[in-house]
């Protein structure tokens, strides 16, 4: 078996209202979705959640010669060779590029042997995973929290039992949020809150330490990514877990966090650490500091997918919530790329992990098409 082509899909849509966090408002998301053939005919889907352009001309123009005519089985040491390929450049694009190879090289392997990703990769540890609603989002004009109430409302009526509000404008803001959600939602519900990189960390301490009573699982990404100082001066304020990750793309970025005790929760993405050959080896580093570790996914449903078979393999550990981690992130801003292949909430605020082959879901170039803006084709000779 050998990959005969890759294609990519360029996707855009504009969300009905802009997403506000503490850093932009999103006006317009973008994706890029690969897919390989092999000559048996198994396909295998992978994304770029970030630069999506920048990662393409990367696979075309870099990676593809290790892809095109080799097994998806062999998908290790195809990462590999990508990886060495790399010299001033193993994070961003080059490494988002080489996460949707892993992912599509996975999804291809396991389909053509008719079973799971994670039954490929040694079997799952559990059949559903508890999912948390990652919002709401902020509003432009006005107060920008003033629509919160109501989208609570709806994620609680869809069986969310676990919300992650965007909060970061200023602490005193942060807490009288938080306060009112918790009037809200009542005791039972699980909430954290994601201030996505945008404070100083002066401003992030300050929030962190006037938020320690309110019952947070964790505080998400309070700095920038890189501000390790940052991140321990925050960690050493507050009682409340420190949660981040989204943005690093190695085990070696993790590393210089975990020994400095900067994280309680580590979050990498799939589509930006190296799929799942790169998430599995930051999971592996976790292990060794008993740290529970979790898929960020802020995506289209390919992601979504392939971070529910991630979640089905990661080892349990007790966050305080109403189940143990690792959570799964659900995009619950009505993401029309999420939501082309429909999964339901249990009664329980859990999501079910397919077991079909591959990343268990049938997805065709066709139903991608209202939201192409580009695609091209890669074929071996
Ligand atoms: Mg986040």
């Amino acid at each position: 078996m050998r990959v005969v082509e890759i294609t990519g899909h360029h996707l855009n849509f504009h969300p009905k209202h802009p997403l506000g966090n503490a850093r932009t408002f999103m006006r317009s998301r973008d994706f890029l979705a690969l897919r390989i053939t092999t000559d048996e005919g198994h396909i295998g889907w992978g994304e770029v959640f970030s630069s999506p352009w920048a990662a393409a001309a990367l696979v075309r123009h870099q990676f593809s010669r290790f892809v095109l005519g080799r097994s998806p089985t062999l998908h290790r040491r195809i990462f590999q060779d990508m990886l060495e390929s790399l010299g001033y450049d193993r994070r961003g694009p080059a490494m988002m590029a080489m996460s949707a190879i892993d992912m599509a090289l996975h999804d291809a392997a396991a389909r053509s042997r008719g079973i799971s990703v994670a039954e490929m990769l040694g079997g799952p540890l559990r059949d559903r995973v508890f999912a948390y609603a990652s919002g709401p989002f902020m509003r432009e004009g006005g107060d920008p929290y003033r629509h919160y109430p109501d989208e609570v409302g709806s994620y609680l009526d869809l069986g969310f039992r676990a919300l992650k509000p965007r909060a970061g404008l200023s602490p005193r803001a942060d807490r009288k949020m938080i306060d009112a959600m918790r009037a809200q939602v009542g005791e039972g519900i699980a909430l954290m809150v994601d201030m996505n990189q945008g404070y100083a960390s002066g401003a992030a301490r300050s929030s962190a330490f006037s938020m320690q009573d309110a019952g947070l699982l964790w505080i998400e990404e309070p700095v920038q990514p890189e501000d390790l100082p940052g991140y321990v001066a925050v960690a050493r304020s507050s009682s409340t877990p420190i949660a981040g990750g989204e943005a690093l793309a190695s085990p070696a970025a993790f590393r210089e966090f975990l020994e400095a005790g900067a994280l309680s929760v580590l979050q990498p993405d799939l589509t930006v650490c190296g799929g799942f050959t790169g998430f599995q080896r930051i999971a592996h580093l976790a292990d060794a500091y008993d740290l529970p570790v979790m898929p960020h996914a802020f995506s289209t449903t390919i992601n979504f997918h392939a971070s529910l078979q991630m979640a089905s393999m990661l080892p349990t550990r007790r966050g305080g919530g109403p189940a143990g981690y690792p959570f799964v992130e659900w995009d619950p801003t009505g993401n029309p790329l999420l939501e082309l292949i429909p999964l339901k909430l249990d009664q329980d605020g859990f999501v079910d992990v397919p077991d079909a082959p591959g990343l268990g879901m049938d997805l065709t170039p066709e139903m991608l098409e209202p939201w192409t803006v580009d695609s091209w084709t890669l074929a071996s000779s």
